[in-house]
């Protein structure tokens, strides 16, 4: 069992903990909730529980199929233990349905499938509020080199279409959904979390919101999308 220290880092839905082992971090998930930037605030019953245990579903499926991921194993009901890395500063958004911000941007309805995935790229800096960036940004910047872009890129297609066909097999469309990516001894590895706060999911049939968009809209039965997802994932209910 590794030990854990001190507190290394305190984000707005995550709390990053040194252990006894140098290679490894846990990783604790709040309940709180924020949307727009910051700007809205609140908390969502159990949802560090449900977004910890939803996390390790979609890590465990992608370590499977040969994606390399920061998890290690469920340390808790609300924690994780990671591999430490260190998380390159660009989020990287894979959309397969036009909805939010780019349904905005390009005038597009909400729900327009798109032709194929579309990449986008944002710089993960709260002071300038992650502005959309592009690859000579990138470079310029020295967010990342060009060889792990290009393998940035290759894994997000990847991940995009293997959680697809796992979440068309219960019902769910994949919308979109936002990685992050870090170094651990040199190699490219998947970090962060896979959640119903970093991804939106539809209910293929009905097209019902399960995910985040319910808090950021006000849209009622925040707790239940999440609940409802941890049981399509897991086919139990949580308690
Ligand atoms: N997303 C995220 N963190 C962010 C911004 C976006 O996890 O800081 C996710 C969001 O949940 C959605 C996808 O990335 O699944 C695309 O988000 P969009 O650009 O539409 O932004 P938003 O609607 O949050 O402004």
């Amino acid at each position: 069992m590794v030990q854990k220290l001190e507190q290394l880092y305190e984000g707005k839905a995550k709390r990053v903990y040194r252990t006894d082992s140098p290679d490894l971090y846990l990783v604790e998930f709040k309940d709180d909730a924020t949307a727009f930037n910051g700007a809205k605030k609140g908390t969502i019953r159990n949802k560090g529980a449900l977004n910890n245990q939803i996390s390790a579903v979609f890590f465990r499926l992608l370590e499977k199929r040969g994606v390399p991921t920061h998890f290690v194993e469920l340390a808790g009901e609300r924690e994780m233990l990671v591999k430490a890395l260190e998380i390159l500063k660009v989020e990287v958004v894979v959309r397969n349905i036009a909805a939010g911000s780019l349904a905005k941007r390009l005038g597009l309805p909400e729900g327009t499938a798109l032709p194929f995935p579309v990449l986008e790229f944002y710089y993960k800096s709260d002071e300038l509020g992650d502005p959309m960036i592009n690859g000579y940004h990138i470079r310029a910047l020295g967010l990342a080199s060009p060889e792990q872009m290009a393998k940035i890129e290759e894994t997000a297609l990847k991940v995009n279409g293997i959680l697809l066909e796992y979440l068309a097999g219960k019902d769910i469309d994949l919308v979109d959904f936002k990685l992050e990516f870090g170094t651990h001894k040199g190699g490219l590895v998947l970090g962060d979390e896979i959640s119903p706060d970093t991804c939106r999911f539809w209910d293929r049939t009905t097209r019902e919101k399960l995910d985040k968009d319910r808090f950021r809209r006000d849209l009622g039965n925040v707790e239940g999308a999440y609940e409802e997802m941890f049981r399509r994932l897991t086919g139990k209910k949580f308690e």
